[in-house]
């Protein structure tokens, strides 16, 4: 096995998570170039290479440290760290830290037409998933008895094909169960984005690029809401005007040369700032608002 000392990044080749997560890197600065068979990116301006697979791979390519980290829906994660478990299967992948994207959630659907009055319906049922880890401890949670159809994709064409009663797939925006004659019961797991590490200690210059590349992951997510406000307020309303500001936290206030009774306020908000916000700002006598966009931050 290849232990060089770049880091290799698995990342979904072609799906919902693709954009997002070759995005991400970028954002953290790395510039690459894709290999001719685009299996691959090579890091140009870091030790980091991208090694493109189907999402269902990244587990294990992490568990096996082939891979140093990956980036993979939390339902992935779940399905596999429980399969590795009834496997016996010891070290398993670190969970790093979840990703602002990728969301959507792990649900019952039920044919439209047919009743459903929680949990219980499913007693003695059959329900088709590709999740069948999952799905099978929230039925021991709930103490029900039902039988698992495990398939491999097109779940959602199994109630109509008399292979289930019921399905437990993904739902973001509800469309394609609609499209399915079927509706959203009850959610068994909420998921996004997740970026998972090797198990296996990794030697110290890797390890540091890895704690870089994580302090760089939470400057990004936090900038993407984050905004730089800049206003003047009188004196006697900067406390109204500091409530108003959005996820701030201490602004600076500077004096204005000239004035008193007047001083400027600068803050970082960690949330949108809304045309409500810069509204109900002026409103309480703030003037000269002025909201920028944060381009980096580093904690
Ligand atoms: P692959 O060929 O890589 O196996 P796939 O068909 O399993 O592709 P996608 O449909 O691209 O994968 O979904 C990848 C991940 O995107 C899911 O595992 C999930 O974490 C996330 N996701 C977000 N919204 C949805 C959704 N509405 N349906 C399915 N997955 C979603
Ligand atoms: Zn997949």
């Amino acid at each position: 096995m290849d232990k060089s000392s770049r880091l290799k990044v698995a990342l979904q080749k072609s799906g919902r998570l693709t954009d997002n997560s070759l995005d991400l890197l970028v954002r953290c600065g790395l510039k690459y170039s894709r290999g001719k068979d685009q299996l691959m990116c090579y890091g140009e301006n870091m030790p980091l290479d991208v090694l493109f697979v189907r999402d269902d791979d990244i587990p294990d390519l992490v568990q096996q440290d082939v891979c140093d980290l990956g980036i993979v829906g939390l339902n992935v994660i779940e399905e596999k760290r429980l399969a590795f478990k009834a496997r016996g299967i010891d070290p398993l992948f670190e969970q790093l830290m979840v990703l602002d994207f990728g969301k959507c959630r792990l649900s019952i659907a039920v044919p439209d037409g047919v009743e459903y009055e929680g949990i219980p319906s499913l007693r003695g049922k059959r329900i088709a998933t590709t999740y069948p880890n999952i799905l099978a401890r929230y039925l021991r949670q709930n103490d029900v008895q039902a039988e698992i159809v495990t398939l491999s994709g097109a779940v959602e064409i199994a109630p109509r094909l008399g292979r289930a009663d019921f399905i437990c797939d993904l739902v973001s925006t509800g469309s394609t169960l609609i499209a399915n004659h079927l509706w959203e019961a009850d959610t068994i797991l909420e998921s996004q984005a997740a970026i998972i590490s090797t198990p296996v200690p990794v030697e110290a210059d890797k390890q540091d690029w890895i704690h870089r590349m994580s302090m760089r992951i939470d400057g990004v997510q936090q900038v993407k809401e984050s905004k730089y406000i800049m206003l003047h307020a009188p004196r006697a309303k900067l406390a109204e005007i500091k409530k108003l500001l959005p996820g701030s936290e201490s602004p600076t206030i500077v004096p204005l040369d000239g004035t008193s009774d007047k001083v400027a306020v600068h803050a970082v908000c960690r949330e949108n700032v809304f045309w409500e916000t810069l509204e109900s700002l002026k409103s309480a006598g703030a003037s000269a608002i002025l909201v920028l966009p944060v381009e980096k931050m580093l904690a």
